[in-house]
C-alpha cells in the first residue's frame, strides 16, 4: 500500500503478527522513500447476506434484531445469557459461511427455531407460534406433536447409546 506520509507507492513490511485473539493481521510497515513507519491491520472481510422477504423486499442483516428474537422467545427462561450467546453465534456463523449474498429471511427463521428446539422447548414454541403465525389450534397442535416426536427420538438415540444391547 502508498506510503500515508509521503504517498509513495512502496514500503517493506518489518514485522507480521496476529492480533485481536488471531482475527486480525498487525503489520509494521516502513517507507522505503521517506521511512516513515506505520502499522496496518488486515481483516477478513465477511460480509452478511441480504435478507429476502416473503414479499421479495430485501433488507440489511440485523444482529440486534436477530439478538431480540432470541430474548424475546426465551423471557423468564432458564437458560443462561451465554447459551443464548453461542446459539447467536453459531446462526451467525452459518449465515457468514453459507457464501450466499442473499438468504431468504425463513431460512434465518429456521436456524433460530433449530437453536431454540435444543435451548428450551416453551421458548421454541413460543417463538414458532409467532414465526410461522400458526393459522388455527389444529396447525399449533401438529407443531407440539412434531416436537414430542423431535424430542422422543432424540431421546431414543440417547437411550440407545447408553444401552447398546437393550431392545426397544
Ligand atoms: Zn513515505
Amino acid at each position: 500500500m502508498h506510503c500515508p506520509f509521503c504517498n509513495h507507492a512502496e514500503t517493506k513490511v518489518n514485522d507480521s503478527r496476529l492480533a485481536g485473539e488471531g482475527r486480525q493481521v498487525r503489520r509494521r510497515r516502513e517507507c522505503l522513500n521517506c521511512g516513515e513507519r506505520f502499522t496496518t491491520f488486515e481483516t477478513p472481510e465477511l460480509v452478511m447476506p441480504r435478507l429476502v422477504k416473503r414479499d421479495a423486499s430485501r433488507e440489511p442483516f440485523d444482529e440486534k434484531k436477530l439478538r431480540a428474537g432470541f430474548v424475546r422467545a426465551l423471557e423468564r427462561r432458564p437458560v443462561s445469557s451465554e447459551s443464548v450467546e453461542s446459539a447467536l453465534e453459531r446462526v451467525i456463523h452459518s449465515l457468514q459461511t453459507a457464501g450466499e449474498r442473499e438468504i431468504p429471511s425463513r431460512q434465518v427463521g429456521e436456524l433460530v427455531m433449530e437453536e431454540l428446539r435444543r435451548l428450551d422447548e416453551v421458548a421454541y414454541v413460543r417463538f414458532a407460534s409467532v414465526y410461522r403465525s400458526f393459522q388455527d389450534v389444529t396447525e399449533f397442535q401438529d407443531e407440539i406433536h412434531r416436537l414430542r416426536e423431535l424430542s422422543d427420538s432424540d431421546r431414543r438415540r440417547n437411550q440407545m447409546s447408553l444401552l447398546p444391547d437393550e431392545d426397544d
